[in-house]
């Protein structure tokens, strides 16, 4: 309770849905105000009405009911929240899924702003790449509850290493791959049940390259050109386009 809201917040996935339809929305920031800062109820929401405007709300707002608002205005109302006690780190569970495309831009770079004007680090969960691409500086791909590759973004997305992250950038389409008429394909498979995993890597009974010592022992993590990467093979791996992994085997199977 001491570090949740004030030291570490969280925009959960579906927050929209997490307002209370039955209060107005600038009572509902207020109480983290009031709960944490001992505010009374007018100074807190003088407070949230000058957080509102932060995260491009009219003040007015703050008597609004959920329901008098749109999708993006109750994300914006939820960020306000998340961001009332001036967290050091922000949790984003897929903090745009809900909405349209153009509503999805507004927010991520809201979200950017937000972090550099109150200096809060935030932590994305996504499965968007597309997400990822625009917001992160540092990207962790994980499978099964490991981190299987972690390094900047730039390199994540121009020299994955793991057969995993190659196979998922490989899976974008993109402007340079029509012009260099790279194919598009999918990862064949589905995620194992964590609830009964074989042992050795996560990632072998989906992985083109798995040999014996993948079945039997789980990759320790190394760090390889900056990124770390848990892959037995990772050194043969630098540098091999996404295509001559996983292309020949999609084209032989
Ligand atoms: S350790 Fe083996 S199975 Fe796991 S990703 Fe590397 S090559 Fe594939």
């Amino acid at each position: 309770k001491k570090i949740r809201w004030k030291e570490i917040s969280m925009i959960f996935q579906g927050a929209m849905n997490a307002l209370n339809p039955v209060i107005k929305v600038g009572g509902q920031v207020a109480e983290v105000l009031m709960l944490h800062e001992g505010m009374t109820k007018e100074e807190a929401l003088e407070v949230v009405r000058e957080l509102f405007i932060q995260v491009g709300l009219e003040p007015g707002r703050v008597n609004a009911y959920p329901h008098q608002l749109s999708g993006g205005m109750k994300q914006r109302v939820v960020i306000a929240m998340a961001l009332a006690l001036r967290p050091s780190l922000v949790i984003a569970d897929e903090p745009t899924t809900a909405l349209d495309v153009t509503i999805q831009a507004q927010i991520l770079d809201l979200l950017k702003k937000l972090q550099r004007r109150f200096g809060v680090s935030v932590i994305y969960i996504t499965h968007d790449l597309a997400v990822l691409a625009e917001v992160a500086n540092k990207v962790a791909i994980m499978y099964a509850g490991y981190i299987m590759e972690y390094g900047d973004v730039v390199s994540i997305f121009k020299e994955p290493i793991h057969p995993y992250t190659k196979g998922l950038i490989g899976s974008i389409p993109s402007i340079s791959r029509i012009k260099k008429r790279r194919k598009l394909f999918s990862i064949p498979g589905a995620p194992p049940d964590l609830r009964q995993m074989a042992p050795g890597c996560p990632f072998a009974p989906r992985c083109p390259l798995a040999k014996d010592i993948c079945r039997k022992e789980v990759p320790e993590p190394r760090e390889i050109n900056k990124q770390i990467v848990r892959c037995h093979f990772a050194d043969e791996l630098v540098g091999v386009p996404p295509e001559d992994i996983w292309l020949k085997i999609l084209e032989t199977a």
